[in-house]
C-alpha cells in the first residue's frame, strides 16, 4: 500500500499499478475531499497548497490535518515555484495531476485582479510545463468552472455552448486555462481534462461562498443580502453537493488515458476532454435561505437588493449528459439533504473550539 513516508526515499513510483496523484489545492475545499477519497481506495496522494489567506487559514490547516492522518503527503508551497515542482516530480513519478489550486471567487477580483492571473494563469502554465517535461507525462484533470458560460443565456449549459462572454475576471482566467489546456494537448500531447464545476457546497466548504456566509449570518443574527435582477428576478444556482463532485473527479482520473509521451515528446493517444459537473436542478437563492432557516431552526433577516455588477451571472444550469455517458456521473444529492450535511458539520466545527480561529474577521465579501 501507499506510504507517504516512502516519498523520502524515492520509492513513490507506479510499479504497484496504483495511481499516484499530485493534488494541487489539496488543503482547499474540493481538494481535501478528493484527496481523502483517493486515499481511501489506496491511491497515493501528494498534496500541494500555499495556504493563502483568501479565507481563514485555520480551516485549511484543519483540512490538511485530516489529510496527514490519512497518509496524504502535504507540501506547503506554490504552484508557481518551478524549482519545487521539479523536485517533487523528480521524487515522485506521478501518474496523474488533479489541479485544483486557484484563486477562486468572483467578487474578490474587483480589488485583487492580479491574484487571479498569478495563480490561475501563471501557476497553471508552470504546472503544465513541469508535466510536459516529465517522464512519464502525468494525465491532467483540472478545475474549470461553470462561470466560463458567462453571459450565455441558452440553458441548460452544454459543453459545446459558447464561452465567448466571460462575465468576471475569475471566469476569464478559467477560460484562459481551458485554452491553455487545449494548446498543451495539441502541441505536446498532454492528456488533459477540464471539469466545469457548478457551485460546489458541503461540509468543510468555503467561508466566502453564499451558503456558508448565509449560515453564519443566520446563526449570529446578522442580515443577509439577496440580490435581484433588474426585473425582480432572483439569482439561481445549480448547487452541486461535494460528494457528487468528488465522484466526478475520481471518475475523470480513472478514465484519463495514461500518457505515453515523455520529456516534452508528443503523446499521440492523449485526450482532450471537457465535462460539466453540476446537479442539473437550479435553485433560487431565496429557496436556499429557506432551507437553511429550516435546518438551523431560525429565521434569516433578509435584505433584498438590486444586483450590483460584480461579475456574477443570474442563472446557472448544467446539462451533464456528456459526463453521465463518459464518466458514469450521476448527481444524487439534492440541496435539502446536502445543506443538512453542511449545517451539521458547521455546528460541530464551530462548537469544537476552532470557532474563533476560523471566524471571518478581516474578510467580509458579503
Ligand atoms: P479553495 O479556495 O477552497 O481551494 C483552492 C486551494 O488552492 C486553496 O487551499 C488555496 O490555498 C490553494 N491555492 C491557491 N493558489 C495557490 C497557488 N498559487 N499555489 C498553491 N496553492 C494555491 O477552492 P475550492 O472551492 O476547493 O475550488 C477548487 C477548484 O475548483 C478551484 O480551481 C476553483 O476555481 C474551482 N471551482 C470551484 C467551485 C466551487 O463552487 N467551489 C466552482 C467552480 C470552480
Amino acid at each position: 500500500a501507499w506510504d507517504a513516508s516512502s516519498c523520502t526515499n524515492n520509492e513513490c513510483d507506479t510499479q504497484r499499478g496504483e495511481m499516484v496523484v499530485l493534488v494541487t489545492g489539496a488543503a482547499g475545499f474540493v481538494g481535501s475531499h478528493v484527496s481523502l477519497a483517493l486515499r481511501e481506495r489506496g491511491d497515493g496522494v501528494v498534496g500541494l497548497d500555499n495556504f493563502n489567506s483568501y479565507y481563514p487559514v485555520a480551516l485549511k490547516r484543519a483540512r490538511a490535518k485530516n489529510l496527514l492522518k490519512d497518509g496524504v503527503f502535504v507540501v506547503d508551497g506554490d504552484i508557481n515555484d518551478s524549482a519545487l515542482l521539479e523536485r517533487l516530480f523528480a521524487l515522485v513519478k506521478f501518474t496523474h495531476v488533479l489541479h485544483l489550486a486557484a484563486q477562486a471567487g468572483v467578487r474578490y477580483a474587483a480589488h485583487n485582479p492580479l491574484a487571479y492571473v498569478h495563480s490561475n494563469v501563471n501557476g497553471f502554465v508552470t504546472l503544465l510545463e513541469q508535466s510536459k517535461n516529465s517522464n512519464p507525462q502525468p494525465a491532467i484533470v483540472f478545475a474549470s468552472s461553470s462561470s466560463v458560460y458567462g453571459l450565455n443565456d441558452k440553458v441548460p449549459f452544454s459543453e459545446g455552448d459558447t464561452t465567448d462572454r466571460p462575465a468576471s475576471l475569475y471566469a476569464a482566467t478559467k477560460k484562459a486555462d481551458e485554452a491553455l489546456a487545449h494548446t498543451y494537448n495539441h502541441i505536446y500531447g498532454l492528456s488533459i481534462t477540464a471539469l466545469r464545476f457548478f457551485t460546489v457546497y458541503g461540509p468543510w466548504g468555503r467561508p466566502d461562498m453564499a451558503y456558508f456566509s448565509f449560515t453564519r449570518n443566520i446563526v449570529e443574527g446578522h442580515a443577509i443580502r439577496i440580490f435581484q435582477g433588474p426585473h425582480g428576478e432572483e439569482l439561481a444556482r445549480d448547487f452541486t453537493f461535494i460528494d457528487d463532485v468528488v465522484k466526478g473527479c475520481v471518475a475523470s482520473l480513472d478514465t484519463a488515458t495514461p500518457s505515453t509521451g515523455s520529456g516534452g515528446r508528443k503523446n499521440t493517444a492523449a485526450q482532450h476532454r471537457v465535462f460539466n459537473l453540476g446537479n442539473t436542478h437550479p435553485v433560487k437563492v431565496g429557496t436556499l435561505v429557506s432551507i437553511l432557516e429550516k435546518h438551523l431552526n431560525k429565521k434569516a433577516i433578509r435584505h433584498i437588493q438590486p444586483m450590483p455588477n460584480t461579475g456574477d451571472v443570474m442563472y446557472t444550469h448544467a446539462n451533464v449528459t456528456k459526463a453521465r455517458l463518459e464518466l458514469g456521473y450521476t448527481p444524487t444529492t439534492n440541496l435539502e439533504l446536502g445543506l443538512k450535511h453542511f449545517v451539521k458539520w458547521y455546528q460541530n466545527y464551530y462548537k469544537s473550539g476552532s470557532a474563533h480561529e476560523a471566524s471571518m474577521s478581516g474578510y467580509k465579501p458579503y
